[in-house]
């Protein structure tokens, strides 16, 4: 018994470790004041076309919004939002989860994607969340990132969206593209478009930010047909066809 527990101590421990290697390195210096200023322009017009913008993932508490992050890898939100009503109907809490037979989960989350690794992540993470954090999502980042299938990205939408805690800026597809028309970044990957972001905005705008992108990009500055012409950012944006 004593020597069970020395090694789950041990496990959590070097999973702990790993999450904090995960988040090094992430205080990028603030872009020049100029280019500061240009983005609070931006900011301040998306504020006012889209003053309700929130998370586009249906959710009723942190343990639902962890697993539909989780199944929106590589998956448009309303395919998730069709999918997790059964998920949360069949096993509502991370206890039911953990004790789920993964062929069922995988039935269930087909249609997202690399169901097979998505299962596996939802079952692994509600079987830690209940064994290590007594049923609840942590608050912490680096016990977020301790849980199987949460990478950076997740970790920022659920301390975002429920804690309104802002370490970053959640980087989606709408996100890194809209980012790269407007000029706010040269990057390809999301880590990096992320720092870029991070230094340009002040992180009161963080959590806001992507939500109100990803409107954005569902309205109007729509892939490989953006309404430039309706688009209230053409003024600001370098890559206006208008
Ligand atoms: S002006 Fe065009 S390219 Fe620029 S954000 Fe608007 S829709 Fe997108």
């Amino acid at each position: 018994m004593a020597a069970r527990k020395k090694a789950a101590k041990k496990k959590a421990r070097a999973s702990k470790k790993a999450a904090k290697k995960k988040t090094r390195g992430y205080a990028p210096r603030k872009a020049p004041r100029a280019a500061r200023l240009k983005a609070a322009r931006v900011v301040v017009t998306l504020e006012e076309t889209y003053p309700n913008a929130e998370c586009a993932l249906n959710h009723r508490n942190a343990f639902e919004l962890t697993a539909a992050t989780i199944l929106s890898a590589q998956c448009t939100d309303e395919r998730v939002n069709m999918t997790t009503p059964e998920l949360f109907h069949r096993w509502p809490t991370p206890a039911a989860l953990a004790r789920a037979p993964q062929e069922e989960v995988e039935d269930v989350v087909r249609s997202t994607g690399f169901f097979r690794n998505k299962a596996k992540n939802l079952i692994g993470m509600a079987e830690r969340v209940s064994e290590v954090y007594g049923g609840e999502i942590p608050q912490d980042m680096d016990d977020l990132l301790s849980l199987p299938g949460v990478a950076r990205k997740t970790a920022n939408v659920v301390r975002g969206v429920i804690w309104g805690l802002a370490d970053g800026v959640v980087v989606d597809t709408h996100v890194k593209r809209i980012s790269g028309l407007l000029g706010w970044t040269k990057k390809n990957d999301p880590v990096h478009i992320e720092k870029d972001l991070m230094a340009l905005h002040p992180q009161e705008v963080w959590v806001n930010l992507s939500h109100m992108l990803i409107h954005h990009g569902r309205r109007i500055c729509i892939a490989r047909r953006p309404q430039c012409g309706e688009c209230p950012l053409n003024r600001l944006c370098p890559s206006s066809a208008v």
